[in-house]
């Protein structure tokens, strides 16, 4: 069994206490202190560093996107993959010569990089300019932590325990401004697929209780949030660990049936526990995409088995066939790894034939990154990175053309979409469809944070283009 405490009200108070007291302090400097705080790897990060902002705004710091302007400098870090972590090092390696600029800025790196204990080291005896690390468990004490960096007789400060995890609820969080807002309901993962490193940085499930995560999502909705993405590594096993009687079906039946103008997304979702209740509840509902992002990872059974991942090629065809069978229209997309320790040819074509015959909307394709202290780093690798980058290759140009065909199909459909963005140029815009489909189109500004009706005019590879389905844009 995990052991997983609840940290009590009055730790959280604590540190609540400490907010308000480095507040005071910062209320009496002439200007206030600048932070920047730098995301790398997936949303969950980007949800965590939201939480981040919203601490230190408490504790008074003002907020800057420039290096040279910065008093504090946070790298919320990701480990997923080698290359993710060498970019971390290499920004983290220049942030010395700013440093050298700026006396008195402080450095600090958090999340699943420095989670590990070989890059604690490396940072500890490479990088003696940086302030403070702290783990992906230390997030709630970070004003406990930044009083000590702040400290006169501070030393460098290294924070990472190595716990199953935590649960604990309240923390203030400055959102990025937009449409969309990041809803963790669960932290963790206990699947342990062999390649992967996130079970052993963020610990195992957490599910955050279905009153917290609902009280939240209505927040969100009074707060005129038109699209929330409900997150975790695998949001199908939603309340396990709470042994309630809500799993995720249940999870979003409620929220779905929250009153507003919304849509809910979710990820990730894990092909071995995506029951048909799951299907059905989407089906069921317009307020849940229709999109989901299922990663199949491999195509061949002996692979899929040394990965861990607890299901067949089979299987796995046939819950997007059964998404498909209920939701003609929905989109699917995936995520690949390529170079698996041992993977054949023979086996590297069976993830072909299932791209081939899935169709996939869309395809994340990773080469496999070795990582410390995984079952599949120890395992025999005999083939070399250009045999494996040739496949790489192969399986893009499959997918590319998959892609082109998919998208040109919506060209003369009509949407639904909400206006999320601005685009690349003046006066244009970015949207998505319920599908989840990338879509640019023409119009003002004020048409950010609303749904519209288009028709689709052009496909490429990646997006569409679309124009008001009306001829011009409609009021409302
Ligand atoms: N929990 C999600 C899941 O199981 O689908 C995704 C977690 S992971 C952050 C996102 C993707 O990174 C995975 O789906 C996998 O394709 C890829 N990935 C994870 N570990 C990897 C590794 N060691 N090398 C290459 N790709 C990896
Ligand atoms: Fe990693 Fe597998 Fe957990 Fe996803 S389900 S986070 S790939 S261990």
């Amino acid at each position: 069994m995990p052991d997983i405490r609840t940290v009590s009200e009055e730790e959280l108070g604590r540190q609540r206490e400490i907010m308000e007291e480095l507040a005071r302090e910062h209320a009496l400097l002439p200007a206030p202190s600048l932070a920047m705080v730098d995301t790398y790897g997936c949303q969950q990060n980007e949800a965590d560093s939201e939480r981040i902002r919203g601490m230190l705004r408490e504790m008074g710091w003002g907020f800057t996107e420039a290096e040279d302007q910065a008093d504090l400098i946070i790298l919320n870090t990701c480990a997923v993959r080698g290359h993710a972590e060498l970019r971390v090092l290499g920004n983290v390696g220049a942030l010395s010569h700013t440093k050298r600029q700026k006396p008195g800025q402080r450095i600090a790196l958090c999340g699943c990089m420095v989670q590990q204990p070989h890059m604690q080291e490396k940072l500890k005896t490479s990088y003696p300019y940086v302030d403070l690390v702290f783990g992906t468990h230390e997030l709630w004490r970070l004003p406990e932590l930044l009083k000590r960096l702040y400290s006169p007789h501070r030393g460098r400060i290294y924070e990472a325990r190595q716990i199953d995890g935590e649960r604990f609820e309240g923390l203030p969080v400055l959102r990025s401004p937009g449409v969309r807002a990041w809803l963790p309901i669960m932290y963790g993962c206990n699947n342990f697929c062999s390649y992967c490193i996130v079970p052993y940085v963020r610990g195992r499930e957490r599910s955050r209780e279905p009153e917290d995560v609902l009280r939240e999502a209505r927040q969100l909705i009074e707060a005129g949030y038109k699209e929330i993405c409900l997150l975790g590594q695998n949001v199908n096993s939603y309340g396990r660990d709470l042994g309630n009687s809500m799993d995720f079906s249940g999870l979003l039946g409620e929220l779905s049936r929250m009153d507003g103008d919304f849509i809910l997304r979710f990820m990730t979702s894990h092909p071995k526990d995506a029951s048909e209740r799951l299907f059905e509840t989407m089906a069921g509902s317009d307020k849940i995409e229709r999109h989901i992002h299922l990663p199949f990872q491999a195509g061949s059974d002996r692979v899929l088995k040394a990965m861990n991942r607890g299901y067949t090629a089979e299987a796995y065809r046939k819950k997007v066939e059964f998404a498909r069978s209920l939701m003609p229209d929905v989109a699917v997309t995936s995520d690949v790894i390529v170079g698996f320790p041992g993977e054949t040819e023979e086996e590297f074509q069976d993830t072909l034939s299932l791209v081939r015959d899935l169709r996939f909307d869309m395809l994340f394709t990773f080469l496999y990154s070795p990582r410390v202290g995984t079952p599949a780093a120890a395992m025999p690798d005999p083939f070399d990175r250009q045999t494996k980058q040739d496949r790489f290759d192969r399986l893009l140009e499959l997918q590319n053309g998959i892609s082109a065909e998919t998208q040109a199909a919506h060209v003369g459909n009509r949407y639904r979409v909400l206006v999320d963005g601005r685009g690349d140029k003046p006066g244009r815009l970015t949207a998505r469809s319920v599908h989840n489909r990338l879509i640019h189109l023409e119009g003002p500004g004020s048409l950010i944070g609303t749904f519209r009706e288009v028709r689709i005019t052009g496909s490429t590879t990646w997006s569409l283009s679309a124009e008001p389905a009306e001829g011009e844009w409609q009021n409302g």
